[in-house]
């Protein structure tokens, strides 16, 4: 540690400019992308939401509608949560939407619909974090925050030559980047290091030849920049089986609204986990009656979908059933819809595979 210590003391980011490089490389090689065209601060914010754990390439879509249905924060605050949730569905990571939904009702109530251009205040908001913090400030206030994302944590490892992304490396790496940010243009300098991680320093494969900075990258100068940082073993993503059904009654089908941590407020076809795949059609009777008081009669099992989410795999056993009794009713947390009114309920990834089926088959609802 000491040694590594030693030779990161000679490294003096500001004499051999890294600042200038970065940003000449950044303004003539930038990606064109809609949420550059200006750097208003809804704009900014929305956008850093939307690419959170999320691919340039999938937000770009969402980003453009969402714009054009809510073209202020004032907007997204008058909409419903479910109208929102329509707007994000397939985006994933339901919290970031429902998160800003609440801030913006806030920033409407005690901001005078102002998005606020102080760290505190701005933090303080529902969903926002130091990194969306430092984003939006530097970028849509050109205030002196650093935005660490993990492009940017993959670009100083190598830089900086560390191995692990321990806090102590983090609180380094934070360090050097609030000493030399570029004072006159922080937004700049924080999108040019993301972007050289998203197109330059990629994670397998840096073109390091093509790096601007690669004058003072010590993981370059080492041989094997992707020896930084090293990467963890992935963990086994456990696999989790689900039982689901379309529960016809005349020309329309049930649906229920999700309630828990995960999904929530997004509808589905009834749907539930099981422990053992064994006399899964009669437990899912029983989960409708207990839940509903519906008496459903088996028709025949449709297909099995698979969906991945982040901590789980989920196989879903798709199932035909008719619903027996005369009552249907409507709650809040479940409608009978048809096929028609699908495009009016926010659904979840994995429900949208399940309508897939019936797009090649017949519906009958
Ligand atoms: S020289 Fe290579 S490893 Fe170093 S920052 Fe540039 S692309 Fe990344």
């Amino acid at each position: 540690m000491d040694v590594e210590k030693n030779v990161l003391k000679k490294i003096n980011f500001q004499s051999m400019g890294i600042s200038n490089p970065l940003l000449s490389w950044f303004d003539t090689n930038k990606r064109a992308l809609p949420f550059r065209e200006n750097n208003k601060p809804y704009n900014v914010w929305i956008s850093e939401v939307m690419l959170q754990q999320t691919k340039v390439d999938t937000v770009i879509p969402y980003f453009n509608e969402w714009i054009k249905k809510f073209p202020n924060i004032k907007a997204v605050a008058d909409a419903s949560e479910e109208s929102i949730l329509k707007s994000w569905e397939g985006l994933g990571y339901y919290s970031r939407c429902r998160n800003f939904h609440r801030a913006a009702k806030i920033i409407v109530k005690e901001y005078n619909s102002i998005i606020p251009d102080t760290w505190d205040e701005f933090r303080s908001l529902p969903g926002v974090g130091d990194y969306t913090a430092g984003a939006v400030l530097s970028i849509a206030f050109n205030k002196n925050y650093v935005a660490i994302d993990g492009n940017v944590k993959r670009v100083m490892a190598r830089l900086t030559k560390r191995r692990k992304l321990s806090k102590y490396n983090q609180n380094y790496i934070k360090s050097t980047l609030n000493k030399h940010i570029d004072k006159n243009r922080p937004g700049d300098f924080n999108q040019a290091l993301m972007e050289l991680g998203a197109c330059v320093c990629l994670p397998k494969k840096p073109k390091c030849d093509e790096c601007p900075i690669n004058g003072i990258c010590l993981g370059y100068k080492n041989g094997i920049p992707t020896n930084y940082p090293m990467t963890s073993v992935k963990k086994q993503i456990p696999l989790q089986i689900y039982v689901g059904g379309i529960i016809k009654f005349e020309k329309k089908f049930l649906i229920q609204k999700r309630d828990g941590k995960m999904l929530n407020g997004l509808w589905e076809i009834p749907m539930k986990k099981i422990t053992r795949k064994s006399n899964h059609i009669e437990y899912f009777k029983k989960y409708i009656f207990n839940k509903y008081g519906y008496k459903i009669k088996f028709k025949k099992i449709i297909s099995e979908i698979e969906h991945a989410y982040s901590h789980f795999k989920m196989k879903l056993i798709v199932m035909d059933f008719i619903q027996i009794d005369d009552i249907i009713g409507v709650g809040t947390s479940f409608s009978w819809i048809s096929k028609s009114d699908i495009d009016n309920y926010a659904f979840h990834k994995a429900n949208h595979k399940v309508f897939k089926l019936f797009n090649n088959s017949n519906w009958d609802v």
